[in-house]
């Protein structure tokens, strides 16, 4: 008897390149493959007549094969199955190209559905390549709303379904993480219930009421997280930290600038927090180099000032170098404030300002509480380092909630450290909302003075040659070039892969040095790239989405964007933000995918260039929210949920029920499910 640990080949005859393909999509077992959800659903659940037939439409037929056969075209090399089908209102010609076993596996006097949309071909109705699959109480693939997979090579979207559908009776012994109470009380459907509808759902209902419980689970899990840390953390006190108005402003009369109103009253109001007996928790909003780093700062001293730990958490180590590179600059060099003692520890660079230190050394000097700003990586998270005067908790570019991080870190020391998120991704009003009482929020809108706007520019292919003439020009004088792709490998759609752009730009650039950067190097790999980059070493840097996170190349001047319809407005955004860090005017180009350069694309990608407003552009991504319905959340980012209304609506009932749970049980002792899903939920930096 199968169960849902076992192997997925026990649920279905597969091939070896199957199971290797299923792999990739990180499916072995039958729970993986239940929990493979769709990412979008073809409507064809209108079965129709032939005789109510009309063109454009989809729709499914229901009928019988009255003739077929296959043969091969020379003249347009392509392999042909034509059919004639028919029901009790009239008969309909059928043709697939390229599906040459298709004549042997129908049969003369099948009842098949058939799923597509008719169109006219020689003045007569037809249907070209739909989908088939012998009549049955349970289509799959026809006659309903049929889930759609993502893929990888070697998997069709029938294999999959297949596999999915002899999975199916195995839901039930699916093992639900939710207490039965939740589900009544939240009225949300049980695991195996919404496992069911998500792959063969009945209506748009069922999808609606299958994503809401699996989206639920997440938040409460999330809630429950930030809900037990919350409770803990109310048994010890904050740091109450005096607000020393003089040492402030000598701090900010010696910076190379004057700070802005936005930068004065975001410290303004951090530097209030800081005296409170509660622990601040502060999201710090702004644009990407609208300088946070010095209001950082300026709260970073204030606490060191008082004896005390401030840790700047980063999600990569060039970026942490950068910081720490900063901070000395503005905290040591003339006049040193309070031997003010900043120090980097990273998986492989420990430093005390300038002196170098071994790793062991380093994090005795921490765990013993030498007092100052320690800019890091997650490799400060690892045991060997406490945190016993840790009063002040920096995290940078926060793109992920890194809840369960954050949690540890808050945990070390008597007091519970004030926490201060920095981020350039601006979070969408309805999510404020639904995050009230948990998050202050200070917003840096306006940048520095000074400032050029990035010329931005929708570009088509055909002007291809002259972007790259444009790109040579500006490597001639000395500048350095980011080329953003949407997927690491060629994919299954007609859209760029990093891969595939590196060896071209090597053929179109053999003059220059290019680099390759995506999620599946080893961080020790990808820092190397990203090193060359800062070095120029390399001259043009191809890279997927891992290149968002803030590092600062000063000299880079362009940015292209290939596939640039499929991301999300913010998250070109922070692309462009990547150039335009210095004195040199700089541009950004988009290069839509050929199959995707529609009017709606272009008008989508126009308004972006025309707006350098990353608070605008989160609101607009927020009005075309069918997005991320289109291409699915993978393909599309993170920040598609956290714009998606019905999702951010779950967040208060999370919370309200995280809480109730906990303020019955707050161990979880009668949950030990519960319990080993918080444990293991470890959120990723990239
Ligand atoms: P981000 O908000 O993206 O982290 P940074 O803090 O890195 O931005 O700041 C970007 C650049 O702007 C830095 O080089 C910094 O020195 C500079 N900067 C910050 N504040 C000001 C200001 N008030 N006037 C002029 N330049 C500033
Ligand atoms: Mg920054």
């Amino acid at each position: 008897m199968p169960t849902p640990l076992s192997p997925v080949s026990e649920i279905l005859k597969l091939t070896k390149p199957q199971i290797a393909a299923f792999k990739k999509l990180g499916v072995e077992t039958a729970a993986d493959l239940l929990m493979l959800l769709p990412y979008r659903y073809l409507d064809f659940s209108k079965t129709v007549k032939i005789k109510d037939l009309r063109p454009g439409e989809n729709i499914s037929l229901r009928v019988k094969i009255k003739s077929i056969n296959g043969r091969f075209s020379f003249r347009a090399r392509i392999s042909l199955a034509e059919a004639v089908v028919s029901d009790e209102t009239g008969s309909l010609k059928v043709t697939w190209f390229n599906q040459p076993y298709l004549a042997k596996s129908l049969k003369l006097g099948d009842e098949i559905f058939l799923a597509g949309k008719a169109e006219y071909y020689n003045s007569a109705l037809q249907l070209t390549n739909p989908l088939y699959e012998k009549t049955s109480d349970f289509p799959v693939h026809t006659a309903r709303l049929v889930p759609v997979y993502h893929l990888t090579r070697g998997l069709y979207p029938k294999t999959i379904r297949n596999a999915v559908k002899a999975a199916l009776p195995l839901a039930g012994s699916l093992i639900d993480i939710l207490p039965d109470e939740t589900l009544i009380r939240q009225k949300l459907l049980p695991l195996k219930k919404a496992v069911g509808l998500s792959h063969f759902p009945q209506s748009l209902r069922d999808i609606a009421e299958a994503q809401t419980r699996l989206n639920f689970e997440d938040l409460f899990i999330k809630q429950l997280i930030v809900q037990k840390t919350r409770l803990e953390n109310q048994k010890r006190p904050a740091y109450q930290i005096q607000f020393d108005q003089k040492l402030i402003k000598q701090f900010v009369d010696s910076l190379p600038f004057a700070l802005t109103l936005e930068q004065k009253q975001a410290a303004w109001d951090i530097l209030r927090d800081l005296e409170k007996p509660q622990n601040m928790n502060r999201l710090l909003e702004g644009d990407v180099g609208s300088g946070k780093t010095a209001v950082a700062l300026i709260a970073a001293l204030q606490v060191m000032q008082k004896g005390l730990q401030a840790v700047l958490l980063c999600p990569t180590e060039i970026l942490a170098k950068q910081h720490h590179e900063t901070a000395q600059k503005y905290l040591l060099n003339p006049p040193p404030f309070f031997n003010a003692r900043i120090s980097l520890f990273t998986q492989s660079l420990h430093f005390t300002n300038k002196k170098v230190k071994t790793a062991k050394e380093l994090a005795a000097e921490i765990s013993g509480g030498m007092p100052g700003l320690i800019v890091g990586t997650h490799a400060l998270l690892e045991k060997t380092v406490k945190l016993p005067k840790l009063a002040l908790l920096i995290i940078d570019e926060q793109h992920r909630f890194g809840v369960q991080q954050r949690a540890e870190l808050l945990k070390t020391g008597p007091f519970t450290p004030h926490l201060l998120s920095l981020s350039a991704t601006p979070i969408p009003r309805t999510l404020k909302l639904a995050l009230t009482g948990e998050l202050e929020i200070s917003q840096i809108r306006r940048k520095p003075q000074g400032r050029k706007p990035i010329l931005t520019r929708v570009v088509n292919n055909v002007e291809r040659h002259k972007t790259y003439g444009f790109i040579r020009r500006q490597i001639a004088a000395g500048r350095q070039i980011f080329v953003i792709t949407p997927l690491i490998e060629e994919g299954v759609f007609d859209v760029k892969s990093a891969k595939q752009e590196f060896e071209q730009l090597q053929k179109a650039f053999p003059e220059f040095n290019i680099g390759l950067l995506h999620g599946k190097l080893a961080s020790k790999a990808k820092e190397a790239v990203m090193r060359d980059f800062l070095d120029n070493k390399i001259q043009i840097l191809v890279s997927t989405s891992v290149v968002e996170v803030g590092v600062d190349v000063p000299n880079a001047s362009v940015m292209v964007i290939e596939g640039a319809e499929r991301f999300g407005l913010s998250q070109l955004h922070q692309f462009r933000g990547r150039v335009g860090r210095a004195e040199h005017q700089s541009y950004c180009f988009l290069f839509p995918s050929q199959d995707a350069a529609n009017e709606e694309t272009l008008a989508r990608l126009s308004a972006f260039a025309k707006t350098q407003d990353g608070f605008e552009l989160a609101e607009l991504d927020l009005k075309q929210r069918g997005f991320g319905k289109l291409y699915g959340t993978e393909q599309a980012g993170w920040d598609v949920k956290l714009f998606d209304p019905d999702y951010i609506s779950l967040i208060p009932k999370a919370r309200q029920e995280a809480k109730k749970l906990l303020e019955e049980d707050p161990n979880l002792a009668k949950y030990p499910l519960l319990q080993a899903k918080i444990k293991d939920q470890s959120i990723h930096f990239e």
